[in-house]
């Protein structure tokens, strides 16, 4: 039995094999998708019934993994191939045919092989022309005259061929040899390529250029052609386009012509090019902000709206489909070694801190793919035949993302500046606790300031930037508290909140019972305790209530040198610190701004405050308030 942080055991038994070597990987593409049951029924739904799909949620969960396994499971006798001709009586409209697949190929090579023949034939004929007249310039002594006859002959052959060769369609689309339906990504791909083109010609008039059925491209929307379309970020397609692409959808059809109006291709429209694809668009959220109307209700009328998960439950079921996510991983690599228990173990112990919430584990499975990439590469760089537990907790320290490596940045900075205090005392100011990016904690010092108001009117609440709007609304929510806890009317203060170097993309709302014990804190002029850290969103009625990357804030607070740091009680099952942070902070949760109040005040006055809200009959259990150190 190993113990995990936060009060979860994992019996190793459970797994009846030893190194991800011995677990096998599904074939089917649709069967190796972890942990979307919903989505996977949908998909195989509409691959019956070739309907469309909308895909939201976080990136890497397997949205595009989804579509490509839809690919696998269309039907692949449908496949055609599509070939596109010269228009002898309009040239600038391409003539567009479609046969099964393989059959493109075939049809092209015969147009070929006819056309050298009969080029071979104009060839000699011309040849013979030639020398029978300068024969006969010989024989008559009439030499110059000859000279220009077999030129003339010349140039008239030459025109003749180039008027009435044979023309060889071009293969627009070629489906030979193809063991599946066509999966088509055209994400962030613009109209051209989307919907086909027609390249630019220079030599277009004067027929010296190349002839316009050759100069059509197909778009991918062509190529996805009885097979799958994916758009991921389908919001930036421009509404023109993803206009355009509604109507392919609904004509199953839509002709080529050059997208760019300045070009010679603009003149040149090919008969509609058939595009019969399924679609599988898919985003986060906001997505479906920045979406054409017509084209969501398109799919929602003939298709299916699925909304992905984030995490699932931390089950032996769901553990077991996690290791063979590390066998996938592995076997698609194809550099790294396999996973033996203690690594296996350690991977299913980072998806539980990475699901953020008690019992689950995440799904954001591309990140947690490139832990096992990075594990793998460590343990290739020791020249280790498995990969062991210690070569993933390298891993993590080597494989930090972006976010996280700003947060190491940001705390090395603060450090050097001393911006960050985890010693003293100090009125005002409190270390509060923020996310920036996915998982990444960072200590947010907030300081505040009270002065009583000079106008008569009401005192104001300044603070500023862009968490500034938090703040407000956080004083505003405890005035009614602080006017319960202290007697003070807040409105007899200008209050100045200031949020020490924030960082751009810093998430504030879980900031409002720091500042409300700094508020309190510069009120009542009592100091803080530095070494204390607090996150925790507070109602209006006192109450600390849970807030999101729980274990990530601590973790930064560790690494900053807080020595205890609190959290809403009902976050407390979310903690999974790592095991080197254990004894560097103590964990407290609370449930009130009184016992926020109590753990990070400290002095004489304190103790007076504390008698006061007892008074008024405070929410701070009795028996906290015998344990007053002052
Ligand atoms: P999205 O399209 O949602 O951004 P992808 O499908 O591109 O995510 O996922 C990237 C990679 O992460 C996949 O190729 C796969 O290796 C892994 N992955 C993501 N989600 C899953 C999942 N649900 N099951 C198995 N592997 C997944």
């Amino acid at each position: 039995m190993i113990k995990i942080v936060g009060g979860i055991d994992l019996k190793m038994s459970e797994f009846e094999y030893k190194t991800t070597k011995d677990v096998k990987v599904p074939k089917r593409l649709i069967d190796q998708v972890i942990g979307q049951e919903e989505a996977v029924e949908t998909i195989k739904k509409a691959a019956k019934q070739k309907r469309n799909v909308l895909l939201i949620g976080e990136p890497g969960t397997g949205k595009s993994m989804l579509a490509q396994a839809m690919a696998e499971l269309l039907p692949r006798e449908q496949l055609e191939d599509i070939l596109v001709y010269p228009n002898p009586e309009d040239p600038n409209n391409p003539k567009v045919s479609v046969v099964p697949a393989g059959e493109g190929k075939k049809i092209v090579m015969n147009y070929k092989r006819r056309a050298r023949a009969q080029e071979e034939k104009k060839n000699s004929l011309m040849l013979f022309l030639i020398i029978t007249i300068i024969f006969m310039g010989i024989i008559t002594k009439e030499f110059l005259a000859s000279i220009i006859a077999a030129a003339l002959v010349f140039l008239a052959m030459q025109h003749i061929k180039t008027k009435e060769s044979v023309q060889v369609p071009k293969l627009l689309v070629n489906n030979e040899n193809r063991k599946k339906a066509p999966f088509v990504d055209a994400t962030g791909a613009h109209a051209g390529a989307l919907l086909g083109d027609v390249r630019h010609d220079p030599y277009q008039s004067g027929g010296l250029g190349t002839p316009a059925h050759e100069r059509v491209e197909p778009g991918m929307i062509h190529r996805a052609h009885k097979g799958v379309l994916f758009i991921d970020e389908i919001s930036t397609l421009k509404m023109k386009t993803q206009q355009e692409l509604l109507t392919a959808m609904q004509e199953k059809k839509y002709a080529i012509t050059g997208q760019s109006e300045t070009s010679s291709g603009a003149m040149v429209r090919s008969e509609a090019v058939p595009c019969d694809f399924v679609l599988v668009a898919a985003g986060n959220l906001d997505a479906l902000k920045g979406m054409h109307p017509a084209l969501r209700s398109r799919i929602r009328g003939y298709g299916y709206e699925v909304y992905m998960r984030n995490t699932m439950p931390d089950t032996p079921e769901n553990r077991k489909k996690l290791v063979q996510f590390i066998a996938q991983e592995v076997k698609k690599d194809g550099k790294i070694p396999h996973f033996d228990r203690g690594a296996i173990d350690e991977i299913i112990r980072e998806a539980r801190r990475r699901a953020g919430k008690k019992g689950m584990l995440t799904l954001k499975l591309r990140d947690l793919g490139g832990l096992i990439r990075a594990a793998g590469d460590v343990a290739r760089s020791e020249n280790s035949k498995l990969v062991r537990r210690e070569h993933v907790i390298k891993a993590k320290k080597h494989a930090r993302t972006l976010e996280q490596q700003i947060a190491d940045r940001y705390i090395e900075n603060r450090k050097r500046y001393s911006v960050f205090k985890s010693k003293g005392y100090e009125i005002g100011r409190v270390n509060g606790l923020a996310v920036i990016g996915d998982r990444s904690g960072i200590v947010l010092p907030i300081a505040a300031e009270a002065v009583p108001s000079q106008s008569k009117e009401e005192g104001r609440i300044i603070a500023t930037g862009k968490l500034g709007k938090i703040a407000k609304e956080a004083v505003q929510n405890v005035s009614a508290l602080i006017k319960k806890y202290t007697g003070r009317d807040i409105s007899n203060y200008d209050i100045h909140i200031q949020f020490l170097q924030t960082y751009e993309g810093v998430e504030g709302d879980s900031a409002s019972v720091s500042v409300a014990a700094a508020v309190i804190s510069a009120l009542e002029n009592i100091p803080v305790d530095q070494s204390v850290a607090l996150t925790g969103s507070l109602s209006v009625r006192g109450e600390v209530l849970p807030v999101g990357g729980v274990t990530s804030k601590i973790e930064a607070a560790a690494e900053a040198g807080i020595k205890k740091v609190l959290i809403p009680k009902s976050n407390y099952k979310d903690v999974m610190i790592e095991k080197h942070y254990e004894d560097k902070v103590e964990i407290v949760p609370v449930e009130t701004l009184g016992e926020v109040l109590e753990h990070v005040l400290v002095g004489k006055k304190k103790k007076t405050l504390i008698e006061k809200m007892q008074k008024v009959g405070s929410i701070i259990p009795k028996d906290m308030t015998k344990a007053i150190p002052h």
